[in-house]
Formats: structure tokens, sequence, C-alpha cells
């Protein structure tokens, strides 16, 4: 099929060949084309790479075609779906162009400081910088919904030893509807495993026993296990229901009691669950599915679907304030300037070249 230039997905004159199925056809076919002078394979993400250098998409639709091809669960294909139909491009470019504005008349003011400005647009200026100041704050407040679609909503298995976390996260990880996958970089005392619940991605971690201990290694363990119970986005306490416990020894956001096989007498309003026999574990999928699509969901998409965006939204509304602050026109001028480079990055308006390398470090070879 002839893709012809600038209306293919590089922009460039394209051809695809679409042969029959199998692998030795295919191998075959590279080898034909290997033998012609001047082809070879494509780098990783570099047709979405050429894309974006030939102005076909943004940074942050071609991070979408990542997005797409790494998505495990609907929500994350939906999340993926609308980053590539635009719509970041869309509000990060309105972004740039309010902050553009503001900016001009200060820009102005220093270029030509002996013209008058119309009388109070140095105020409605500053109202606009305020307004747009305030809509990128209520995105950071987010509670990271967007990151939690995209890379997961991030619940931690906390409990004393022995309560049966481990026996529980397997439990999980073995049902039909779980998605499990190691992910890489886990450490020997804090294992994942990623889950498909309700078309929500949720990362269980179970994690070293809380205890005191006086042996370094186990010290170190838990001193991770208390990190990442901080970092998460839920708490999971597992308690032993047969044994005598009194005091939750941690904050959590559910407390499920397990070994409920074991134990004879029940009390009213706790989650029991067991391990062993599954007894409870459905329920206590509900409870997760339905915390992770509460985090989730809002009135609104989420805007911040990477750390990357976070930082860049981080940075420009500190700038802004930073102006709102300043008096002389040139350092108020100077802010902004920063300001629009930061929000510039997240589409690749700006310092596209230096961008490009991190953003397609991790695409797969092919696409
Ligand atoms: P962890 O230290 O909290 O991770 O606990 P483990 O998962 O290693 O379990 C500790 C012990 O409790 C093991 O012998 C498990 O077989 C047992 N266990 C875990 N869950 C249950 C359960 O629901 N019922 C019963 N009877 N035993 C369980």
């Amino acid at each position: 099929m002839w893709f012809v230039g600038p209306r293919s997905y590089t922009g460039e004159d394209m051809l695809e060949l679409q042969v029959h199925g199998g692998r030795a056809v295919t191998l075959a076919v590279l080898g034909a084309l290997a033998r012609l002078p001047g082809f070879r394979p494509a780098e990783p993400g570099e047709f979405t790479r050429r894309a974006v250098e030939n102005g076909r998409l943004d940074l942050t639709r071609a991070e979408a075609v990542a997005d797409l091809i790494a998505a495990d669960t609907q929500s994350q294909r939906l999340l993926a779906l609308r980053q590539y139909g635009g719509a970041l491009t869309e509000r990060y470019s309105r972004w740039r162009e309010r902050l553009i504005r503001s900016a001009a008349w200060i820009e102005a003011n220093i270029d030509f400081p002996d013209e008058e400005l119309p009388d109070g647009v140095w105020d409605s200026s500053r109202r606009e910088l305020r307004a747009l100041l305030a809509e990128m704050r209520s995105q950071l407040n987010d509670a990271r919904r967007g990151e939690i679609i995209r890379d997961g909503f991030h619940v931690a298995v906390i409990g004393p030893p022995n309560v049966g976390k481990s026996s529980l996260v397997n439990a999980l990880a073995q049902r039909d509807v779980a998605i499990v996958s190691d992910l890489p970089g886990t450490t020997r005392d804090i294992i994942e495993v990623k889950l498909d619940l309700g078309g929500y991605a949720v990362v269980l971690a179970d994690t070293a026993g809380l205890r005191e201990s006086a042996e370094p290694i186990e010290q170190e363990g838990i001193r991770r296990a208390r990190a990442r119970a901080d970092m998460a986005d839920f708490r999971l306490l597992v308690l032993d229901a047969s044994a005598l416990t009194t005091e939750p020894p941690a904050r959590a956001d559910l407390v499920a009691w397990n070994k409920a096989d074991l134990c004879s007498h029940k009390e009213q309003g706790r989650l029991y669950i067991s391990a062993k026999s599954g007894e409870g574990i459905e329920d206590l999928i509900g409870r997760l599915a339905a915390a992770a699509a509460n985090q989730a969901n809002g009135a609104e998409p989420p805007l911040l679907t990477r750390a990357r965006h976070r930082y860049a939204v981080e940075e420009a509304s500190q700038r802004i304030a930073a102006a709102l602050e300043e008096r002389e026109p040139e350092l108020v001028a100077e802010q902004l300037r920063i300001a629009l480079r930061v929000l510039g990055r997240i589409t690749g308006a700006v310092d596209l070249d230096e961008l490009l390398d991190v953003v397609f470090r991790d695409f797969c070879i092919g696409k």
C-alpha cells in the first residue's frame, strides 16, 4: 500500500507491505529487502518519531501511541485513545496561547518603554495570569488521576508477619480476572503484581511484615515497607483473624481479617477473608476495584498522564506565581518566558530534539 507524503503516518512517502502470515514468509521478505541498497530495520519507535519530527504528531500524541501499545486495561486504552486524539495537545496549547498573550504586553512595555500602554492592560494581564494559575493548580490537585489510570492504582499490602499477606497476593494474582505481570525492578523484599480489577490497573505490593526487629536486614525491609505504604494510593492492612489481635499496628484504608477459615467467632462489620479457602476474596476485590475507580474518575478527563507533564505544569505554575509577585517588568517577563518554555516542552513546541530521545527510549520496535 502506497501512502503519499505529507499525508501519511510519518509525513513521508511510505510503502506498506502486507504479506501472508507466517514467520518464514516475513523473514524471506525482510531478507529480500535487506539486499536492496539503503534498507535497514527501523529503530524502536522510529515511525512515530519521524511523525513528530515532521510535525504530524506532537509529543503527547506520540506518548499516547506508546501507551496504547502498552495498555493492559480498558481504562488505560481509553485514556491513551483520548490523548492520541489530541485532547492534551489542545489544552496545553491553549494554556500556552493565554500565557503568550499575557506576556506579550509586558514584553512590549520593555521593548518600547516610551510608548504608553493602554490603560488597564497590566491589570488585565495579571487577572489572566491569576486565572491560568488557578487552572493549573486545580489540575495539579487532580489526585494523580491520569497517572493512576496509566501507571496503576498502587495498593500496599501491609501487616504483621505471618498474617498471610503473601498468600493473599498470590491468591489474587491467580484469579482468572487478573492480568499478572512481574514488574521489573522489584526488590526482594517488595513483590509487585499488576491486576486488572474492573478495568483499572491495580498494582499490589506485598511488603515485609511490620514488627519490631533487631535484625538489620529485616529492619531495612520494614523501613522500605513503611516507605512504600506512605507512597501508595491505598493501604490494605491484613490481620490474622485466628490470633488475638487488638490494635492495628498501622494506618490503613481498609482492614482485611485473614484466615477466616480458622476462625469460629466473627465480629460484626469486619471484612473476613481467607487466602486459603477463597472466602471473602470476591468482596475484597470489589472494594479494591471501587477504590481504584473512585480515585481515577472525576468530572473531567485527566490532563496529567505522566510525571513528565506533572513536573512541567508544577514548574510553570511556580514561575507564574513568581511573576505575579514581581514588580520589575524585566523580571516578570523573564519568569513568564521560563514558564512558556517549560509548558512548551510538554507538547514539544520547544526543545524538541533533546526531548525526542527521552520520549522514544521505551518505544517498541517497528511502530
Ligand atoms: P505473610 O508473612 O504475612 O506474608 O504470611 P504468609 O502468606 O507467608 O502466610 C503465613 C502462614 O499463614 C502460611 O503458613 C500460610 O499458609 C498461612 N495462611 C495464609 N493465609 C491463610 C488462610 O487464609 N488460612 C489459613 N488457614 N492459613 C493461611
